[in-house]
């Protein structure tokens, strides 16, 4: 027979419940030891863009809408706009002036879709998404995945804008592949909500490295690496070097450690301390290396760690949307 103590609280949940609106839902079912309100709907993303993309994705989100739809719309965005000199349209192009494209999305039921080296279309987290329920497969690359976004109606275009153009024309005068810590030569947009329902989602897309070998992909396309999402624990995405997150499986270290109990905070910082560790390990430099992750768990408590100080990151949820700096390894 269940106590009166244990009656009194789940009939108090469940007034509070009906009380409440989409921006402030109480959870059905919380655990004995916590009464907390669950702070959701919440999207987080990369970077100053952030902000816009999280007011954007806000537009599905506060109307209870689905996660997967708030981030691709979000980050769709940032993609559109040829002033955003990493992501999408007006992205930098590779050492041979071509603007290649990676990107993935992952919703609440380990539905992935990914592409990357995509050239010559906007919106690569619209394709991902097709891959992502049009397809058998979970990855496309290259032609394989231009060939697919035009039989879906994606316009082939011109994504290269004379901005860029002429930026890698200069760059090829010296020719010299370096990319530069916290400046934007580079900077995903990576974004993770959870829905008023109560789903997580996320999405990650990004032009990559500027002036990169012609093929070269990163983490973002990378589901474990850039992206990942755990309905039942949190998600995390990744912003910086790629081939540091590539090689620690950043995103998913990210969730399995929440999934152990840490706190997304927590979570973040051991992750970026692990690469900290294997740099070392490596002989490499620290200071020419630049990792961010941020994550959120299913109580919509967030957190972020960088390698060094200079990323940040939008949160929007009930309190509004705003920037914050984490803190970082290299003091
Ligand atoms: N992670 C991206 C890449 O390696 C770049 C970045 O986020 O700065 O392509």
């Amino acid at each position: 027979m269940q106590s009166r103590r244990k009656f009194l609280k789940k009939s108090a949940i469940a007034s509070l419940a009906l009380a409440a609106s989409p921006l402030d839902v109480l959870a059905k079912d919380l655990p004995e030891n916590n009464s907390t309100v669950i702070n959701r709907p919440i999207v987080l993303s990369t970077w100053n863009f952030g902000l816009k993309a999280n007011e954007e994705a806000w537009t599905v989100l506060g109307k209870g809408g689905r996660a997967l739809d708030a981030v691709e719309k979000g980050v769709r965005l940032v993609e559109n706009d040829p002033n955003e000199r990493s992501v999408g349209y007006g992205g930098r192009p590779d050492r041979d002036g071509r603007v290649t494209l990676d990107a993935c999305i992952m919703d609440e039921n380990y539905n992935i879709g990914s592409v990357a080296c995509l050239e010559h279309i906007k919106n690569p987290i619209s394709v991902a998404r097709a891959i992502m329920e049009k397809t058998p497969h979970v990855m496309l690359v290259g032609d394989g995945a231009l060939q697919f976004a035009v039989s879906q109606g994606f316009k082939k275009e011109n994504i290269l804008t004379p901005e860029s153009e002429s930026e890698w024309k200069e760059w090829l005068k010296d020719s010299k592949y370096q990319p530069i810590v916290n400046i934007e030569n580079h900077d995903t947009i990576g974004m993770i909500a959870l829905d008023a329902n109560g789903n997580l989602s996320g999405a990650c897309t990004t032009s990559g490295m500027a002036f990169k070998m012609h093929g070269r992909v990163g983490d973002s396309p990378i589901i474990g690496a850039g992206l990942f999402v755990d309905n039942e624990v949190g998600a995390a995405t990744a912003t910086g070097h790629g081939e540091e997150v590539i090689r620690t499986v950043g995103t998913h270290l990210v969730v399995e450690l929440m999934r152990q109990g840490r706190s997304p905070q927590q979570a973040c910082k051991e992750a970026v301390e692990r690469i900290v560790q294997i740099t070392k390990r490596r002989n490499k430099n620290l200071k020419d290396i630049q990792v961010g992750f941020i994550a959120l768990n299913k109580k919509g408590e967030y957190g972020s760690f960088c390698i060094q100080d200079g990323f940040n990151f939008a949160v929007y949820d009930q309190k509004g949307n705003r920037l914050e700096k984490p803190d970082f390894a290299l003091k």
